[in-house]
Parts: C-alpha cells; structure tokens; sequence
C-alpha cells in the first residue's frame, strides 16, 4: 500500500511504517551517539512506551544502559488496508533494532489502566526478568475506565473557575485566532484527574511491589509539566494540572513504599513542551511550543524528546549522579526552556504573532514537520511514493 499522511485537525490518521522506523533509528543514534550511560537501569518497565517521552524513555535505557525492557502501550495493530498507528510502527522497529543488539524487549499491547495488563505484566517480569529496578510512567490517555468501579473516566483539557480567552493556533490549517475555553464543572476536573493524575501510578507500583518483582532500590519515574504563565490557565491551573498535583502526591506515597523495599525513590520530572501526539490536542500549547522552538534554537539550547530523557538520565538519575531537586521536589529538565532570557523573548514574540507572519517569526514550519514525523512522514531516505507493508507485526 502507498501510505500519505491523511491529517485532520490535531490528528494524523496514518502512519508509515518504514517513516516510523527511520524516526526510531535517529533517536537511536542519537543515545549511541552520546555514548554510554554510567551504572544505568538494568531491567526497566515503561507504561506508555510506544511514543513521546515514553518511547524516548525505553530508547535511552536500551541503547544508552543496554537495558533490558518491557513496556506497555495502547496502540492499533495493522489491518487488511488499514494501516497501524505510529505507535506499533515504532514499537515494532525498536523491538528490531533491539534484537539486532542482543537486547532483550517485549512489549504489551492493551489498557494499562487494567488490572488484568498489571497481572500480565507481573508474571512477564518474574518469568523473564525476575525483576525490574526503573518503572517509567509516562501515559497520556484521553479516557481511563476505573478497575474497581468500572466507571469511564474522560479528561478534558479547560481552566478551572473562569472562562479563558488566549490566542491559539490550528496547527493544520495555521491560523492564529482567539478561543475562548468555558471553565471545567467539578465532574470533569474529577475526572481529569481520575485519567491523568496519580491513582494509576499508585496501582502500578503497588502491583508491581505485592508481585515482588520490584528490586531492592528501584527507582519510579513519572512526568510533569508546568510552563509559562501564557499558558498556565489552561493547563498548570487548569483540569491537567490538579492530574499533575495528584501525580505528585503519588510520588510521595511510592517514594516510601520504594523506600521499604531499599534505597529506591519515587522521582517527578518536568520536562520540556514538546510536539507530541498528546500535546498537539491542548489549546494555546502549540502556538507556544512554535514560538518556544524558535527561541530555543535562537540560543542554540533547543530539545527534542530524546536529548530531553537522554539529559535526564544521564546528568540526574544515572551517570554516577543523583537527582537534582527544586524546591517542591521535581526534576527540572525543563530547566532551559524557563531560562527568564528565553521566557522574556517568547513573550515580546507572542502578541506579535499572525496568521501571516506565523511562518517567519516563529518555527511552525518545523512545528508541522516534527507533527508529521510522529507519524513517519517527512524523513529523509524514505521514498513515500513506494508501496510499503503496513502488516508489520511487533516482532517481524
Ligand atoms: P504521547 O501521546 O506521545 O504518549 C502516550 C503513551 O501512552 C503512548 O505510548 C500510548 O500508547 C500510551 N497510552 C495511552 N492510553 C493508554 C492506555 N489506556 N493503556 C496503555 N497505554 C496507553 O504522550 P507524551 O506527550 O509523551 O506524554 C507522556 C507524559 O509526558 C505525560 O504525562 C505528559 O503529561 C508528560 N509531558 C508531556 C510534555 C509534552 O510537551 N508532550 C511535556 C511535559 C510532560
């Protein structure tokens, strides 16, 4: 089949697979490249392993520790002319380069918010690994349905008591408008954080210690995000940021059981805003990542996700370092992007932004181009006018 991007709205309904694998192969590189990282993880469990930070994640501990790793994911398998998500297709092609190496990967395709996938993922680790000694945690799901109450859960993305007017971009047409967000009611900010905050975490890691396959001095990783002010009344004030502060109170409560079962510790990290396919749908946050990137790059300090998790790995949680902590407890590798010189820029250039000179003072040409990557398309070496296999199965 010839597979194009077929891009409606904050959504890109196909995906190649030979563009996804070349899109894995360059964050490969990009781990080899900066070499070995120092007394890493050995055996790694990832949720939400198949895009993102999530992929990044399992990538860095692979291929910059030689880490053996399992991870779970939500994504649709390929189908008589249908093709998978983006994030089969890089499962799929990290599960290859892996093997290439002799590093041991398996994944599971499923809800991780079930306690059938925990039960799944237990016997997988005391099967085949014993143990784990990372867990990363790194979904961003639109829905959770509830294990023990069976209720459906959505979250929204809106601010919390007052309507919110703030200029926004769509990302596929590239306009700049106003929107105006109603504020959430208390279900949906119940909600949000039932999704995205910290329960699911909990449920994990105490699966994961009552199976006994957590090793002495594991470490529990999960991220954050706060941002600018420019975007914080639809996000770290909004619906998504009491998930975030819920996440961090489940940070606690694991950290001191990690801390019963050894040196271990229950880490945070706020890591930069980035293009992904869950970033892409909140209001406001990509007019600001096309602006942000342009500053970044302005300054020579811009990031993608896998320089991100590289860096977080290697100058906080391994490399014979420890974590370096702000005052409410978090990792920073947000660090550069809330530099104040970067912040002061990307303020004076956000009013300035129009419709018509979107493409000059800000970077939304590479904003779209990076879109598009995330689904395979725009890499350089692959010919898309080639007819591709699309049946590619996690382990071809
Ligand atoms: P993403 O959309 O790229 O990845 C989400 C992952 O979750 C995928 O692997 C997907 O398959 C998985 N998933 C979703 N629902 C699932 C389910 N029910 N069961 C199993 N797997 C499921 O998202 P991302 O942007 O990498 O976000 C990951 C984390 O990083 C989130 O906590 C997010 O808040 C945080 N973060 C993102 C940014 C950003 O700018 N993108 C910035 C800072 C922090």
């Amino acid at each position: 089949m010839i597979i194009k991007p077929r891009v409606r709205g904050f959504v890109c309904l196909t995906a190649h697979p030979t563009g996804c694998a070349a899109h894995v192969q360059e964050q490969i590189d990009y781990v080899k490249a900066r070499g070995a990282i120092a007394n890493g993880p050995g055996n790694v469990l990832v949720i939400g392993a198949s895009t993102g930070y999530g992929l990044a994640s399992r990538i860095t501990a692979s291929f910059g520790s030689g880490a053996r790793t399992m991870g779970v994911f939500f994504e649709r398998p390929p189908e008589e002319k249908k093709c998978a998500t983006a994030g089969w297709y890089n499962s799929a092609a990290f599960h290859r380069a892996a093997g290439a190496e002799g590093l041991y990967a398996r994944s599971f395709n499923g809800d991780a918010f079930s306690d059938e996938m925990k039960a799944q993922v237990v016997e997988a680790i005391k099967a085949d690994l014993g143990q784990v000694d990372l867990v990363v945690y790194s979904l961003a799901a639109p829905r959770r349905e509830h294990p023990r109450t069976g209720k459906i859960h959505r979250s929204v993305l809106k601010p919390i008591g007052q309507d919110y007017t703030s200029r926004t971009l769509d990302t596929d047409q590239g306009i700049v408008s106003e929107v105006t967000i109603e504020p959430a009611t208390e279900q949906e900010i119940t909600d949000t954080v039932a999704v995205m905050g910290g329960e699911d975490w909990s449920f994990w890691m105490e699966a994961l210690a009552e199976g006994g396959v957590l090793a002495p001095g594991t470490t529990a990783l999960a991220y954050d995000y706060i941002g600018p002010e420019a975007t914080w009344a639809v996000y770290t004030n909004g619906t998504m940021g009491r998930a975030k502060i819920d996440l961090r109170n489940a940070a606690r409560k694991i950290d001191a059981l990690l801390k019963a079962n050894g040196d271990g510790g229950a880490y945070v990290s706020v890591n930069k805003a980035l293009v992904t396919q869950a970033s892409s749908a909140i209001p406001v946050v990509p007019l600001y990542i096309s602006i942000l990137y342009h500053v970044m790059k302005e300054k020579g300090n811009h990031e993608g996700t896998i320089e991100q998790i590289q860096r977080l790995f290697s100058t906080h949680l391994y490399n014979n370092n420890e974590p370096q902590l702000d005052d409410k407890g978090l990792i920073r590798i947000d660090d550069w992007e809330m530099e104040p010189d970067i912040q002061d820029r990307v303020r004076e250039i956000w009013p300035q932004v129009t419709s018509g000179n979107l493409r000059e003072i800000t970077d939304f040409n590479n904003y779209q181009e990076e879109f598009l990557k995330l689904f395979g398309f725009g890499l350089s070496g692959v010919d898309y006018d080639q007819e591709v296999d699309a049946m590619v199965g996690l382990d071809d």
